[in-house]
């Protein structure tokens, strides 16, 4: 392969080799960040606004059972029997509308009624399951707790349950009262989540149930359902937060869990990784594509450009730049094709060589630059007194040498003669030199036995002939 494309194959594998390492660094480094900021921020960070949002959704519902709990109304009506059901049920009916709950509620633990804003609905049974959660709350030592059930009183859906013990001036204890909310919210956030922030959030009680999710995302009931998850069920159980890392379909998810004290439950935020570098990989590809195009750019204007600096070298080498007109070395190779051609057609071959007469004269009274200026005149001159078949060169310094193709003796001493004329006549060198400007001229024929150096040799001895004999004319040999 030719040297100078060499070059521009090393310049575009360097150059295409340095585009695809800096856009692959550039990648690495902006997926570790991506990640990290997933892991450390973004992940932590919702988690936190999760529980926040929880908290502020349970302080209101709190104070209102806590105000049921201590209404003296509500402790009278107890201890005085629980007469008059509609008083009791105007009482909760007044605060669920007030608070916009869902529902309210009062259990005595005298009667064991169990009275909504609606009226009465049952008495608690002990053996009735759907009745535990009343016993097991008397069990605990705490005064308040959340509970989360499902209540089918309710339209069987999942309702948040603030339980408020009702404690007597004596200290005794007289039932249980609270208020129940919908916990839509909860599901519109984890909505929010989800579409946002590409978060899916779950939470999940101390055996690994899921209690709470997104409806419809999460089909699984339990942890010990979801394979994936099953192995880390111990160690995501746990009061303190944790942060997991794990595959599922060929992707890497992240997953931080916290517990939610309020709820006794344990809040899940799970993220696929591929979400958050989906960005990060599309840029790479734009870079890898901008950066590859740019390194085809470049290879194609190092392509043209050494194409077009070569051709200006291979002008120069073979050509003058002053009169441009070929050099010695291409008019010798031109001539030389010439005297084999010869050799078989046999067609006639004439050489002339020209010398400028007294051009030191010239460029010692006007100076080299008009020196340049009368070379370039007679180079005018010579191209336009010569037919296109013939060879015209600048041999050196203020020499020509014409070869006349195919032009006998005669017809080439008339050429010559006109020219040698034209230049003695040329009123721009009269102009330019302030006198006449005159030539010399060898003229000769190839012969037979002639070699290109023969027949310059020659035609040179005409001319240092014509010197000698006066200038201005033109000697044959
Ligand atoms: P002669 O009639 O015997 O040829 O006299 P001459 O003064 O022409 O003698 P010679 O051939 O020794 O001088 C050639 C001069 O041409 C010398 C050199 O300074 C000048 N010359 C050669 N090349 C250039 C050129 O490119 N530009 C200019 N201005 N002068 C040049
Ligand atoms: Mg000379
Ligand atoms: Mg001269």
């Amino acid at each position: 392969m030719n040297s100078k494309y060499k070059i521009v194959i090393v310049i575009s594998t360097l150059l295409i080799i340095l585009s695809i390492s800096i856009t692959t660094i550039n990648y690495m480094v902006s997926l570790n960040n991506t990640e990290q900021q997933l892991r450390n921020q973004s992940l932590p960070l919702s988690l936190d606004n999760i529980y926040t949002e929880i908290q502020k959704h349970i302080i209101e519902p709190y104070l209102v059972s806590s105000m049921m709990a201590n209404d003296t109304f509500v402790q009278d009506w107890i201890i005085n029997d629980e007469k008059n059901h509609t008083k009791i049920e105007q009482y909760l009916n007044t605060i669920k509308n007030k608070y916009g709950m869902f529902t309210t509620f009062l259990v005595s633990d005298k009667t064991q009624n169990y009275y909504t804003q609606g009226g009465l609905v049952e008495r608690m049974k002990k053996t009735n399951p759907k009745n535990k959660w009343y016993y097991n709350f008397k069990q605990i030592e705490d005064n308040h707790e959340i509970n989360l059930d499902f209540n089918e009183h309710l339209a069987n859906s999942l309702i948040m349950f603030i339980n408020y013990k009702i404690i007597g001036k004596d200290f005794s204890s007289l039932g249980v009262t609270g208020v129940g909310l919908k916990i839509s919210y909860i599901d519109d956030m984890l909505k929010t989540f989800r579409q946002k922030h590409h978060f899916k959030v779950f939470f999940i009680n101390e055996e690994g149930k899921i209690v709470l999710s997104e409806r419809k995302i999460i089909k699984e009931s339990s942890i010990d359902e979801l394979e994936y998850l099953k192995t880390y069920k111990d160690t995501l159980i746990s009061k303190e937060s944790k942060s997991i890392e794990y595959k599922k379909n060929g992707n890497t998810y992240l997953l931080n869990s916290k517990y939610i004290p309020e709820l006794n439950l344990y809040l899940f935020v799970e993220a696929k990784l591929d979400d958050f570098i989906k960005d990060v990989k599309n840029i790479f590809y734009l870079n890898l594509f901008i950066s590859l195009f740019v390194s085809l750019i470049i290879t194609i204007i190092l392509i043209l450009l050494i194409k077009n600096y070569n051709k200006k070298l291979e002008y120069l080498a073979g050509n003058d730049l002053l009169t441009n007109m070929n050099n010695r070395r291409v008019f010798e190779d031109k001539f030389q094709n010439q005297i084999l051609l010869h050799q078989r057609s046999k067609q006639a071959l004439s050489l002339v060589f020209i010398d400028i007469d007294n051009f030191k004269m010239v460029n010692d009274k006007h100076g080299h630059a008009l020196g340049d200026k009368v070379l370039i005149r007679i180079a005018t001159i010579l191209k336009e007194n010569i037919r296109q078949t013939d060879l015209l060169s600048r041999w050196g310094g203020e020499e020509f040498v014409i070869a006349y193709i195919n032009s006998s003796l005669k017809d080439s001493q008339v050429v010559t003669e006109k020219i040698r004329a034209s230049i003695d006549s040329d009123y721009i060198l009269k102009d330019l030199n302030k006198s006449v400007v005159t030539s010399s001229f060898g003229l000769t024929q190839l012969r037979e036995d002639d070699t290109i150096d023969t027949i310059i040799s020659r035609a040179d001895s005409a001319m240092y002939k014509a010197k000698a004999s006066g200038r201005n004319k033109i000697e044959f040999i």
